[in-house]
């Protein structure tokens, strides 16, 4: 293989290693992160708020149209004490994900100060489309980060996933970064409809975005979805969408999403094999934690042993408190 990975050819090529070539893609991969960053492996703890969602997206269990989900969101109180938990377990930061209800986002704004002036923590976001002064709030009131993937940088792909516009979604992702956070964006491995080509463009589209964080999941059938009897996406395809990540973005936090423990075993510290190097351990409490179902109800919930047990076979150090 050519040692240009960013053209095209090259990128497509690597999409589909597999056997040596994808074993020397893992290793290029992990030295660039080894080099830039050393073998640290960062954590985060996630508080998911609210499995309440305007949105529609064809691929998500939280859509609109699902009647199958009990809806919940947690109260202040409780979303409070869930922060103060992460802090003490010597995890720095605070990650909130949510659907998207306006109730939701008005909580984010009482929220994130109070956790801010509390633990002075880093507070990453990823709760959806809202418009530039919204996510100007947010960053005032002390978040410094957040994830709005783009899913899928095929503007008729994302259109007939999600039902949305493309172009509002860019223009969100682009007043992130006008907002002055760090931005995180990424795409979904093996959509149902996409083909090797469009994960090139998610690619390129990522490359003039410029996200620090950047993100893969394997796509999960959900059950009340229109999807939910397509293919689950390919462990391959996504560890080797990591990998590319890695070398194009050597500075950037990537993270090793617990769909890849879904849909194998060990595939976490696959992930971090193939480049990556954050871990998000689950602090939503259990009895909502099952109706938060981005991945699938029986998802793999991380906690702390887990991502102990993942740094180790990936020889990574994770280093709490
Ligand atoms: N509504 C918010 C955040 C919550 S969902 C948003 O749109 O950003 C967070 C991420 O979960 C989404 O960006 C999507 O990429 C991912 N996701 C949702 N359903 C999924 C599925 N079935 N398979 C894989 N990833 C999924």
């Amino acid at each position: 293989m050519g040692n240009n990975i960013f053209t095209r050819i090259e990128i497509k090529r690597r999409l589909q290693a597999s056997g040596t070539e994808q074993e020397e893609l893992f290793e290029r991969a992990r030295q660039v992160r080894n080099t830039v960053q050393g073998d640290k492996l960062h954590i985060r703890g996630v508080i998911e708020l609210s499995n309440s969602c305007a949105e529609n997206c064809l691929y998500c269990a939280m859509r609109r149209d699902n009647r199958l989900l009990n809806r919940y969101t947690l109260d202040e109180e409780t979303i409070l004490s869930l922060a103060d938990q992460i802090i003490n377990t010597g995890i720095p930061t605070v990650f909130l994900q949510s659907g998207e209800s306006e109730k939701c986002g008005c909580l984010l704004e009482s929220v994130i100060p109070k956790i801010y002036q509390k633990h002075g923590c880093s507070i990453l976001l990823c709760a959806g489309k809202k418009d530039f002064e919204t996510y100007r709030r947010y960053k005032e009131a002390g978040a410094d980060g957040y994830i709005l993937k783009f899913e899928a940088a095929n503007p008729s792909l994302y259109e007939n996933s999600t039902g949305s516009s493309h172009a509002e979604r860019l223009s969100c992702i682009r007043n992130i970064r006008s907002a002055g956070m760090k931005l995180g964006t990424g795409n979904i491995a093996g959509l149902p409809n996409q083909t090797i080509d469009d994960i090139v463009d998610d690619i390129f589209l990522a490359m003039e975005l410029l996200p620090e964080f950047v993100s893969v999941a394997p796509f999960i059938p959900n059950n009340g979805t229109p999807y939910e009897k397509s293919p689950k996406g390919d462990i391959e395809l996504t560890l080797n969408i990591m990998a590319i990540w890695r070398i194009i973005f050597p500075e950037a936090l990537i993270p090793t999403v617990s769909a890849l423990e879904y849909i194998h075993p060990d595939g976490q510290a696959a992930g971090l094999n193939a480049g990556a190097n954050v871990i998000t351990v689950n602090f939503t409490p259990k009895e909502n934690r099952d109706k938060y179902a981005i991945y699938a109800k029986d998802r793999f919930v991380v906690n702390i042993e887990h991502a102990y047990k993942t740094a180790e076979q990936a020889g990574m150090t994770l280093n709490i408190m």
